[in-house]
């Protein structure tokens, strides 16, 4: 069967022409409330998105993802290896807040707060309209043989987009391996530290392909959150959806004539202007319904309001609405689904601040080395060899620390010294031995409660085993 005319939308998307080939997008300069408002957004994110890697909480860097060295701080709160399920759980809470964010309101993430639409729909777009000018002038440069204005306009607009990848690929770092470091390899210059020099080079290619050339398609094509949409809307989303009821009437959309009364001719409210279209950033009609390439910028309410206002109808045809208030007019409802989004993350959310308000500024292990029994000495001591690891996730030094044994008579002594100090968010680690008298155990294998002390403050208890003799029993 063949497949209707106006449905030819679905057999691809809508940045690859007949041939199969990238069609480029040159969408109109957007603007209006939503495009003003949106601008305002991104002001504030971007302010964020480049100061959040130098600002500091109690000597910690606000947002960190070392991963190479398994550092990482969310909101100036450090969170180490051994608090990786903490850090599991904050991400599902992330990842459970967007899905009910997209469930009730749709893609409004990608239209407003994503990095990627930021950074491509107000700072690259922005220089390209204000270096090649807005659509028209743009596929014309594009058409135009290279000439001198040719060649000027794209080496100045690449330029810019180097020097402005080259910065995002800084801050980046930033985020990874912290700023006092990117800040140390740019005073001791960039040739000092070539491995770091060649990182943020291909960090800066990066981010040049995705937004001089790859730009839409990475919602498009490799967004994973923008696949999902399928699953996760509804008919009761919230989505920047075209009125079909009010746009096509009984007789269809149609070009608007001067004087006509239209509400009599039965033709829709939608002047087949295509504004909505060529404003858009990811090359689609909205009035052929959702699709997945739709990222909820709003240019397309801003673009079909204009209009609205222009031939004196109704502004609000391009609107942010559900397929329901749509098709029914049904206003928006707190669905079971939302209700049960809504319980996980408050369930978890309760979990994390719970597991985060317990959490030690110390952490202790002692282990028994591994393959050791235990050491019959003189007047029946039993002794067992461990190994301990202490961290320090505070950014002070704890100093003067030493063990006391809490469940059991007997004596803890460290192989190299007896009192030590851990380094400010770093580690000590050592051997220890523990010798109880043979009759105060209860068994072959007790468990040993052991305090960590600095200057006699009880600042954290672990448990460990402790091997004896049978004979004990
Ligand atoms: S259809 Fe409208 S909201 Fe969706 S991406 Fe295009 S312009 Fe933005
Ligand atoms: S901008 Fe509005 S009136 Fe113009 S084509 Fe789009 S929906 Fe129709």
């Amino acid at each position: 069967m063949e497949t209707p005319k106006n449905e030819n939308f679905r057999d691809s998307i809508g940045t690859i022409n007949e041939e199969g080939k990238r069609a480029w997008v040159y969408p109109k300069k957007p603007s209006g409330k939503f495009y003003k408002y949106r601008k305002w957004v991104s002001y504030g994110l971007l302010l964020f998105l480049v100061s959040a890697p130098f600002i500091k909480i109690n000597g910690n860097q606000f947002l960190l993802f070392n991963v190479i060295e398994r550092r990482f701080n969310i909101f100036g709160a450090p969170f180490w290896p051994q608090d990786f399920h903490l850090f599991v759980i904050s991400m599902l809470i992330g990842v459970i807040f967007i899905t009910l964010f997209t469930v009730a309101f749709g893609r409004i993430f990608c239209g407003w707060i994503c990095p990627q639409t930021i950074f491509m729909e107000m700072v690259f777009r922005r220089i390209e309209y204000w270096i090649e000018g807005d659509r028209g002038k743009q596929i014309r440069l594009d058409k135009q043989s290279w000439n001198a204005e040719k060649i000027r306009k794209r080496i100045l607009k690449w330029s810019v987009f180097f020097i402005i990848s080259f910065l995002i690929a800084n801050v980046f770092l930033a985020y990874l391996i912290g700023s006092d470091k990117v800040i140390e390899y740019v005073v001791s210059g960039p040739f000092k530290n070539i491995s770091t020099l060649v990182s943020l080079l291909i960090f800066t290619a990066v981010f040049y392909f995705v937004f001089a050339w790859f730009r839409e398609q990475v919602c498009i094509i490799a967004c994973p959150y923008g696949r999902l949409q399928g699953v996760l809307l509804d008919s009761k989303s919230i989505v920047v959806a075209y009125d079909y009821k009010r746009g096509e009437k009984d007789s269809g959309r149609a070009r608007f004539k001067k004087n006509e009364d239209r509400p009599s001719t039965g033709k829709g409210d939608c002047i087949d202007c295509f504004q909505c279209v060529h404003v858009c950033p990811t090359g689609i009609d909205i009035r052929n319904g959702t699709q997945l390439e739709c990222v909820n910028c709003t240019a397309c309410i801003d673009a079909c309001d204009h209009m609205m206002e222009k031939v004196n109808l109704p502004k609000g045809l391009i609107r942010y609405a559900s397929e329901d208030n749509i098709a029914k007019k049904a206003k928006f409802t707190f669905t079971p689904r939302l209700k049960g989004y809504s319980a996980v993350l408050v369930i978890l959310t309760g979990v994390f601040l719970g597991m985060s308000f317990l959490r030690n500024d110390v952490e202790a292990n002692i282990l028994r080395l591994p393959g050791q029994l235990y050491e019959r000495k003189e007047n029946n001591i039993i002794s067992n060899v461990y190994t301990y690891k202490l961290v320090n996730k505070t950014t002070l030094k704890i100093e003067d620390i030493h063990f006391e044994l809490l469940s059991h008579k007997g004596k803890i002594e460290l192989v190299t010294h007896q009192n030590f100090n851990i380094p400010e968010q770093g580690l000590s680690e050592g051997t220890l031995f523990i010798e109880i008298n043979g009759a105060a155990l209860k068994g072959d294998k007790d468990r040993l409660k052991i305090g960590v002390y600095s200057k006699n403050e009880l600042i954290e208890t672990t448990t460990t085993a402790f091997l004896g003799p049978r004979s004990y029993n």
